[in-house]
């Protein structure tokens, strides 16, 4: 990829993409297993139902009676015209869009409408460095994992400065291009789905969580574990996590640093 080149983060390859900004996660069971479902039978239903513009009505009343519509935040939406682009399922992306349709933008339609959905860049494009973006399309892919953890900012950007510190460099993104520090840094980013410390029930995105009206971030009480805060505090907070003593603390520390460790090793032994 040429150094300046644009990196589409939404759809970056054939293997996977991201649908996080049409509400993807906001589901209150947004499990791989329960959004796969969802996604296959909506995209099944615009198949099946969808000719053209007048059909869209019918689709929306058919796929909100079909699913459970209960969201994390009520304030986020949830769109239904998400849905799977390729018969493998490996894209997620939007049903209404020309590229589906013969051309026939149908975004109007759409809660956010055309003109939002179609040019709408996230925080992540810009807060998210051109190597880290290349390292992260390399690492993930799957789009389940991928969108959950490239919408995490504080994950990634702290993940890419904790292992740089350890090898005095940001890697060159064709380093995670398979491998050992492929595997070891996927690792880490499915922590987000098998961290032993996550507290489901807060029902947060990482280390924000919705108080009605306004986004708050939560915090973690290291005073009443016994503890000091954590160097690796923003992670734990990216993660969800809720301990409830120091020990917990400590393991979770480990095994953040066992991560960049194995991942230090590996760097150096291959070079
Ligand atoms: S959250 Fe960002 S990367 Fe994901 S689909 Fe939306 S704009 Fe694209
Ligand atoms: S209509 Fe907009 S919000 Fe809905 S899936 Fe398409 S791009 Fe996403």
């Amino acid at each position: 990829m040429h150094e300046h080149a644009f990196i589409h983060l939404c759809q970056p390859d054939a293997g996977k993409s991201c649908g996080a900004c049409c509400g993807l996660y906001n589901w209150a069971d947004s499990s791989a297993e329960s959004l796969v479902e969802r996604l296959k039978s909506r995209t099944r239903r615009f198949q099946g139902m969808v000719r053209g513009l007048d059909d869209i009505p019918s689709f929306s009343e058919a796929t909100k009676s079909a699913e459970d519509q209960t969201k994390r935040y009520e304030e986020i939406y949830c769109c239904e015209y998400l849905g799977f682009l390729d018969d493998e399922e490996k894209r997620v992306g939007c049903l209404l869009h020309p590229l589906r349709n013969g051309g026939t933008d149908m975004r109007d339609v759409s809660f956010y409408g055309k003109e939002l959905c179609a040019g709408h860049l996230c925080p992540s494009y810009h807060y998210i460095s051109d190597a880290e973006k290349q390292a992260l399309i390399h690492i993930l892919d799957d789009w389940y994992l991928y969108g959950l953890c490239l919408t995490d900012i504080d994950l990634v950007k702290n993940y890419f400065r904790l292992i740089s510190e350890g090898v005095y460099e940001m890697p060159p993104p064709s380093r995670f291009e398979g491998g050992a520090l492929r595997e070891i840094a996927r690792r880490f980013f499915s922590f987000k789905i098998s961290w032993p410390f996550r507290n489901d029930a807060a029902n947060r995105f990482g280390k924000y969580y919705f108080d009605g009206s306004q986004y708050m971030i939560s915090r973690i009480d290291y005073a009443a574990l016994g503890c000091g805060r954590s160097r690796f505090d923003a992670i734990f907070l990216s993660l969800c996590s809720e301990f409830r003593k120091g020990e917990e603390v400590r393991r979770a520390e480990d095994m953040i640093q066992a991560n960049i460790d194995a991942f230090v090793a590996s760097y150096q032994n291959v070079d």
